[in-house]
């Protein structure tokens, strides 16, 4: 592992279909952290038909952001488990100014805070021709492109054998919502993580590998 030591509390950020899944496998394989992705949760809620996934099941399919004193309640919970103790990489969250000073301050209690926010960048027509084309594993969370990320037996997962499907918010009305959300809601937070210096930019248009080697940068500069 790259971190042996150190103790990396990373956030992920970047709009919706700039790779942050992707990315996401290839930060745990290579640094000792767990993935930690409010969709991953929220998906697993309304699948497992728990009370918190009757409550943001409406705001997901129609591309809406779920509201903050639900997904912060949620986050608090998972961050407070014994494996996030060194360290987490965050995916989805924050997604609002104040679910990022929540995070802060939840954090603060421990004395510990983010040494990382890496933001993926992307232009809003390539993302939309490539939100079609994604499909993901229902199971494990696994994410192909039929074009550009194929699994090795067509509409089957590599890692788990499991049937893919196409996301029910993957379709053009709700990811017009959801990449206003994320200018609006979400991109303030690269400048409020900005003053604090932890922010490392990364060009999400590159390959997997190219996208993957600058993240590696930033994480191993990170203080
Ligand atoms: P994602 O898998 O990260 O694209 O998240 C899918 C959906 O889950 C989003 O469009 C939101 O409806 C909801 N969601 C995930 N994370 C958050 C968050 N931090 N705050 C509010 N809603 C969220």
């Amino acid at each position: 592992m790259e971190n042996e030591n150190k103790e990396l509390n990373i956030i992920l950020m970047g709009p919706p279909a700039a790779g942050k899944g992707t990315q996401s496998e290839l930060i745990v394989k290579n640094f000792a952290v767990p993935h930690i992705s409010t969709g991953d949760m929220f998906r697993a809620a309304i699948s497992n038909k728990t009370p918190l996934g009757l409550k943001a099941q409406e705001y997901i399919n129609a591309g809406l952001l779920v509201p903050d004193e639900v997904t912060i309640g949620l986050v608090e919970e998972r961050l407070c488990q014994d494996d996030c103790k060194k360290g987490f990489l965050l995916d989805g969250f924050p997604r609002t100014i104040p679910q990022a000073e929540a995070l802060d301050n939840m954090l603060a209690k421990f004395n510990r805070r983010i040494n990382a926010v890496v933001l993926m960048t992307a232009d809003d027509e390539v993302l939309t021709e490539r939100i079609t084309s994604r499909r993901v594993c229902p199971e494990c969370g696994a994410s192909y492109n039929i074009n550009t990320k194929k699994p090795k037996v067509d509409g089957i997962c590599d890692v788990c054998g499991h049937e893919l499907i196409q996301r029910k918010d993957d379709n053009a009305e709700a990811f017009k919502v959801r990449l206003d959300a994320y200018a609006k809601q979400t991109f303030p937070i690269a400048e409020h993580y900005a003053k604090q210096n932890v922010l490392g930019k990364v060009d999400a248009l590159q390959s997997i590998e190219e996208v993957f080697a600058d993240i590696k940068k930033i994480l191993l500069e990170a203080k």
